[in-house]
């Protein structure tokens, strides 16, 4: 016998590894998916190592294997166990993440009723719940009854109740693990099986039989040798199953089966883009990343290219030397960067070899994806945080596109942030990784300094590089310094050339000089300006819908979110009330609901009002509004895009949405509304978080040869941040917020980990998390482990969500991993290592 340690996908199986037997020539190895025994039940596991002794305990053995290749390679199954281990869940978790989509199952348990069985007297009230479902459905999922006791408030005794009635023999109980629940699409063909003076005889045979007639000379249609798929005879209405075997036994035509391959790139044509001529910047930045890629072995970079700078061309010329030495390539990008534009320059460039994998394919798609990308039919992976997991072969290089983008982290078990994993997937297995962004983020910028990144400069825009600048002058502020400072300062940090000036407009100013509406004069005199010379205008205000808060005069309620106390937006379109944090509706009231009154206001800026405003001050323009209400449909972010690029309209109004990415060389104005929404949060991260919001909404100006410009609107004027990114200035910025840090202990000069324990009845929550932070205090007292602040417990800034409570404690300090594997958590605690925010 051999001896395998596995990860097993069952309740109570999630804490440690087990050790199974197999035959030896069983093709078992690590990275197989498998089926064992486990306590009483069969679960699903991953093999992740081999055990040369078998310990002296009895052993069961694999029960089945369920793929007679490896489902993740070594390298795989070793990231596995470092997010496990880094983001504090179980292995068989991380291993998830990995595994074919819907492939992953746990166990799950089925109660049934026995025939012919007489329930005693006495059951008591639990019992007779579970025997009436059963008597009704027969067969249920444990879970379905556990929601039923717990309208009783009997789920806690679910599992004695059961016990009970198997003992009286009344019902069974099984367990199972579930068919995988995506699996290839086949489909049935049908071809035509006789050829010349054969195919007179069989029409002439099916004179008596017209509806096989009718199906016989369809297929002859479609010509000898081509097969027709049985779907297009039933669309048709000229035949179906039936019909087609009847056919078949005559001989006159085959049937075959075959899996077709659900295509997300379907219908859609891709022009072929020649590559450029790289500029001097591109060149030396890719020369860098060639040398590393003929290495072979572990190098990450940071590509640290203004807006419009040419990142992404360097990234083409990247993938396609890793090709050429026979090497593949990973490409994340946030998902809502997952736009046609996007896919368009990557299937252009690459034609027939990408594959994309993101959250909006259905479930079959992802799936043939995949399939496509294990089986090595695709050379170019693209997609969204988890497409970091697909199982490239021969992987060369991985990029991380504007990696400082909040989507990569994962906000539900496990929390894993994918440019981390990505850089770990490089060490381990010698790839060469390329982060790229115009702000990145302190903790790549700061790992750059120390040495641990390595950094190319995009210091310039195209259009400047190419000595193309643009014809209307883009003004003082933007274009700074010659070629010569430009060496000088490659040590400092790069500094942008070519992009538009920006006007910081200072609201208090203006409302002093009397101007109370949202547009400052410079605002609106630009976008005249900008409507006269037919040229397009982008404003910005990062909050969706009408009015923010609304709130009765009479006396002073303001209409809250029942279940998360925070006050409820209202939506014009829809003309109701809507909490953000958890999107339950109401309609807008009538009167105050709480004293009669009749004088509800509405006070607050969204998107929605913006846009009605925008249409009253500038009732020529054409408008269109680009945020999560307005772009909720499949395909509708397509359309909106595609509309304003073809100039159909003259305004675009959106949230972070029209932030990320675009490449709209007619935009010469674009309009901070409000600079100031997201930089009073109480998070560490929301300064960096406004910098680059603003930084990347302002490279969206000015990105063709019309030039442009920026005006951003604040009551700060003199913040750091504002001050910086009108400046474009990083370098700035990266200085002042890493003193925050410092002197703050914050990341990346600490580690931090959030516990968060959410649910009903804030005194047991808070409770609960006094009784654990005076535990970890205990145990760093006791273990002596020494740099490990505690934080709290607190309320969460979200104190309440769903009418669910939120306490927390921050763990704030070095190697954390120390404090956290020896913490048994109760599974209401979530922990969050790395978190992106603390709100
Ligand atoms: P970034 O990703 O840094 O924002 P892009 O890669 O989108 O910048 O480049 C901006 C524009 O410049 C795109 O339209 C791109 O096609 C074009 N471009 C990039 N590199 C070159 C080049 N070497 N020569 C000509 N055009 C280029
Ligand atoms: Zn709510």
């Amino acid at each position: 016998m051999a001896y395998v340690e596995v990860a097993v996908n069952a309740p109570g199986g999630r804490s440690s590894t087990f050790i199974y037997a197999h035959e030896p020539d069983l093709p078992i190895d690590v990275g197989s998916l498998v089926v064992v025994p486990f306590g009483n039940i069969l679960a699903q596991g991953i093999v992740v190592g081999r055990v040369d002794r078998p310990p002296d305990l009895p052993i069961r053995s694999i029960a089945r294997l369920l793929d007679s290749e490896p489902v993740l390679s070594p390298a795989r199954v070793a990231l596995g166990r470092w997010i496990a281990e880094h983001y504090c869940c179980a292995l068989i978790d991380a291993l998830n993440l990995m595994l074919p989509p819907g492939v992953a199952q746990r166990p799950h348990t089925i109660i049934s009723l026995a025939a012919g069985v007489e329930p005693p007297d006495g059951l008591d009230e639990g019992e007779q719940i579970v025997l009436e479902a059963l008597r009704q459905k027969r067969r249920v999922e444990l879970g379905y009854l556990r929601g039923l006791l717990a309208r009783r408030r009997l789920a806690r005794q679910t599992e004695r109740i059961l016990r009970r009635l198997v003992s009286f023999g009344l019902v069974h109980r099984e367990t199972a693990i579930r068919p995988a629940a995506t699996r290839p699409r086949i489909e049935t063909y049908v071809r035509l099986a006789v050829e010349g003076v054969a195919v007179p005889a069989a029409l002439a045979a099916l004179q008596r039989a017209p509806r096989q007639r009718a199906a016989f000379e369809r297929i002859l249609r479609a010509g000898p040798g081509a097969a027709i798929p049985l779907v297009t005879l039933r669309d048709e209405g000229v035949g179906d199953a039936a019909i087609v075997a009847a056919l078949a036994r005559r001989g006159l035509v085959s049937i075959e089966r075959r899996e077709v391959r659900r295509d997300p790139l379907a219908y859609r044509d891709f022009p072929i883009i020649p590559p450029p001529q790289l500029t001097p910047a591109q060149e030396a930045a890719f020369a860098e990343i060639r040398t590393a890629l003929a290495a072979r072995a572990y190098a990450p970079f940071l590509l640290h290219g203004i807006t419009g700078s040419g990142k992404t061309e360097v990234y083409l010329r990247a993938i396609a030397e890793a090709l050429r030495l026979g090497r593949r390539a990973i490409v994340l990008v946030p998902e809502i960067a997952l736009t046609p534009q996007t896919i368009q320059r990557f299937a252009g460039r690459f034609p027939g070899r990408l594959a994309v994998l993101h959250s909006r394919l259905t479930a079959g798609e992802r799936f043939d994806e995949w399939r496509r990308i294990r089986a090595g039919e695709a050379d170019v992976v693209i997609g969204s945080r988890s497409a970091i997991f697909a199982p490239v072969r021969d992987l060369g290089i991985i990029i991380i596109d504007e990696e400082h983008e909040w989507s990569y982290k994962q906000e539900k078990t496990p929390r894993y942030h994918a440019r981390d994993v990505a850089l770990k997937l490089a060490e381990l297995a010698g790839l060469t990784v390329v982060l790229g962004s115009a702000t990145p983020s302190l903790e790549s910028a700061y790992a750059a300094e120390r040495g641990r990144l390595r950094v190319l400069y995009l210091p310039e825009r195209i259009e400047v590089a190419l000595g193309r600048a643009s014809a209307r002058p883009a003004g003082s502020a933007g274009v700074r310094g010659s070629a010569a400072d430009l060496t000088a300062d490659q040590a400092r940090g790069p500094r942008a050339r070519g992009l538009p000036p920006v006007e910081i407009v200072d609201l208090r100013a203006e409302l002093r000089a009397g101007n109370r509406t949202i547009f400052s004069t410079p605002l609106r005199q630009a976008i005249e300006l900008a409507l006269s010379l037919r040229e397009q205008v982008i404003l910005f205000l990062n909050r969706r819908g009408d009015s923010t808060f609304v709130l009765c005069r009479d006396c002073g309620h303001v209409m809250r979110c029942g279940r998360c106390e925070v006050p409820l937006v209202y939506h014009s379109d829809v003309e109701d009330l809507v909490c953000h944090l958890c999107d339950h509706r109401e309609p807008a009231p009538a009167g105050c609901p709480n004293c009669w009154g009749s004088h509800i206001r509405y006070f607050g800026l969204g998107t929605q009002k913006l846009e009605a405003e925008t249409r009253r001050a500038f009732p020529r323009a054409r408008v269109l509004r680009w945020d999560r209400d307005s772009a909720s449909a499949r395909g509708a972010h397509e359309e909106i895009l595609r509309a304003f690029v073809n100039h159909e309209a003259d305004i675009l109004v959106g949230t972070q949405m029209i932030a990320k990415g675009l490449d709209l060389p007619r935009v010469t104005l674009v309009g901070v509304i409000s600079a100031d929404t997201s930089l009073h949060l109480p998070d560490f991260r929301a300064t960096e978080r406004t910098f680059q919001l603003l930084t990347q909404v302002a490279g969206r100006a000015g990105r063709g040869p019309l030039g442009g410009k920026v005006i951003i609107q604040t009551y700060c004027p003199e913040h750091y941040c504002i001050q910086a990114a009108s400046a474009h200035d990083y370098h700035a910025f990266y200085e002042r917020e890493l003193a925050f840090r410092r002197q703050h202990g914050y990341p990346p000069f600490s580690e931090l980990a959030r516990l968060l324990y959410v649910d009903y009845g804030e005194a047991r929550v808070r409770r609960e998390a006094e009784e654990l932070a005076r535990q970890i205090r205990g145990l760093i007292r006791r273990e002596a482990l020494e740099g490990i602040d505690v934080i709290g417990p607190a309320p969460a800034f979200r104190r309440k969500i769903r009418g669910r409570y939120r306490w927390q404690i921050l763990l704030r300090g070095h190697r954390l991993a120390r404090l956290l594997a020896r913490l048994s958590l109760e599974p209401r605690w979530t922990v969050d290592v790395d978190p992106i925010t603390t709100l």
